[in-house]
């Protein structure tokens, strides 16, 4: 049984079923994984496994008992942001390196219901603010195809993780790009649902207007299997939408792929995605893929779409706003990260948070308080985001003319860890992929191909409330190709 971490969910749940394994078992084979290869990655923050062989045992004796939840005993792990009673749950940064929560996310209650085991807490870029996981207080996250390279980020941990055969599927957090942009750096499928799909109680704010979980998989069918149980309405959280879940596994389950499946669907593509900046291995790729789509029986049909530039200016007001906002609550008071020996308040709120916060979240509380400040507000913010709307409407016109829109994930393979460290061209990385936050649109990636050895992933963005209709797409794509069965250096050990 040494390649269970090769087996889908949809695998392990029948293998489960079927009496091949346990619960144990597979807790015990994807620890002994971590344990002897996440020295080379540095994906966990936690390594919960007492709690998760304790989970896999109740699991294994309600099975036998009698209990039908299909993914009862499945294993999975979460994003570092992601609140888990009794855990530690850090953000990625040392402000809250000594939190432990005294509850749970309602997204990880969810999947804890449908039966998943938590094998513990995945490494990410502070406060998800990031695109290579560089910025975690608990080191940067290397990538499985080549531990040189950076995974992508902000959850870069949950990425790495589930490309490295450590987990089968991961919970994530998107606000601007963070679970398709590692996706496509990992080789793995990843999803953003529509904002307020899922809950966001219990998820440490970023951006409240853009934060939105979703989930890491290999492929498009296991993101689903995770996703289902995480969506539905959450009166904790007021941005949370009351309207039913479709049922995503049941769905892809009776997607027909053969022949020309996508027939009648198009599938809009925007010159703007294709500019200066953009690898031209990765849009060989890109190209393929859409010829490949069209050979599926969809039509490829040119749209406009907000100028890239201007919507990287508008989320880099607006995000690092809402930041400097939500983070004021770290003052080290409460909870979390505090100086030693504080003077007197204003040096215990100084230095805890000069002492607690890295370079990154401190720059943008600086950007964003200067764009919050009196006499300045109109000036950026407001502009920032009357602009916001104007990209909400571009997409709707857009939208008029097809039924998805595709585009590469990101303009560049995975670059190599320390090699970008200024700050604005990091922030240029998220071109394709921080529009659909604004729009509060639903979104994923999946991999489309290689540039010199290193993972490409193309980006599905879909209308409001349409994750099945990526996730059947990304499905039909996936069923007639087989880009998302490579496996990394790292996945290919052990
Ligand atoms: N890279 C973007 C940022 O740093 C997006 C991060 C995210 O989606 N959490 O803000």
């Amino acid at each position: 049984m040494t390649d269970l971490h090769h087996l889908s969910v949809h695998e392990l749940a029948d293998g489960l079923k079927n009496k091949q394994f346990s619960s144990q078992e597979l807790v015990k084979h994807f620890a002994s994984r971590i344990d002897s290869l996440d020295g080379q990655i540095n994906s966990f923050i936690t390594k919960d496994f007492d709690n998760a062989l304790k989970h896999a045992e109740l699991a294994d004796k309600l099975r036998a008992e009698g209990d039908t939840r299909p993914l009862l005993g499945v294993p999975m792990a979460h994003k570092d942001n992601l609140c888990t009673q009794g855990v530690l749950t850090s953000a990625g940064s040392k402000i809250l390196s000594n939190f432990v929560s005294p509850y749970n996310a309602t997204v990880v209650e969810n999947i804890a219901n449908a039966g998943f085991v938590s094998l513990g807490k995945l490494n990410m870029d502070e406060f998800a603010m990031g695109s290579d996981n560089e910025s975690s207080y608990f080191g940067a996250v290397h990538n499985p195809w080549d531990t040189a390279r950076v995974p992508g980020g902000s959850s870069g941990g949950s990425a790495a993780a589930v490309a490295s055969g450590f987990v089968p599927v991961a919970t994530g957090s998107d606000t601007g790009g963070s679970i398709r942009q590692p996706a496509s750096f990992c080789g793995i499928t990843g999803i953003k649902p529509t904002y307020g799909r899922v809950s966001r109680y219990g998820m440490i704010a970023y951006a409240s207007s853009l934060d939105q979980a979703g989930t890491f998989g290999k492929s498009a069918l296991d993101c689903a299997y995770l996703l289902a149980p995480m969506t539905g309405h959450d009166p904790k959280d007021a941005t949370s939408i009351n309207r039913p879940t479709e049922d995503y596994v049941a769905d892809i389950l009776a997607t027909k792929t053969d022949g020309k499946p996508l027939a009648g669907k198009k599938i809009g593509v925007a010159k703007a995605y294709f500019g200066a900046g953009l690898d031209s291995e990765v849009e060989k790729s890109i190209r393929t893929a859409l010829a490949k789509y069209e050979e599926l029986g969809a039509q490829i049909v040119e749209v406009d779409i907000t100028d890239p530039a201007i919507t990287l200016a508008t989320y880099y007001l607006l995000a690092p706003a809402e930041a400097s906002s939500n983070l004021s609550r770290y003052d080290g008071v409460r909870f979390g990260y505090r100086c030693e020996n504080p003077k007197d308040l204003h040096d215990l709120y100084t230095r805890s948070r000069s002492e607690g916060f890295g370079a990154e979240v401190q720059r943008r509380i600086i950007m964003g308080t200067y764009a919050l400040s009196a006499g300045y507000f109109d000036a950026y913010y407001t502009k920032a985001q009357k602009v916001r709307r104007l990209i909400v409407d571009d997409f709707k016109k857009a939208f008029e003319k097809c039924d998805i829109i595709a585009s590469p994930t990101a303009p560049t393979p995975a670059y190599k860890l320390g090699e970008s460290l200024d700050p604005a061209s990091i922030y240029l990385l998220d071109v394709y992929t921080i529009g659909v936050n604004l729009a509060g649109l639903p979104a994923l990636s999946h991999p489309v191909g290689q540039a010199n050895g290193l993972p490409v992933g193309l980006q599905l963005i879909g209308k409001h409330w349409a994750e099945s209709e990526l996730l059947k797409t990304a499905h039909t794509y996936q069923a007639n190709t087989d880009f998302h069965t490579e496996l990394s250096g790292i996945a290919k050990q052990g």
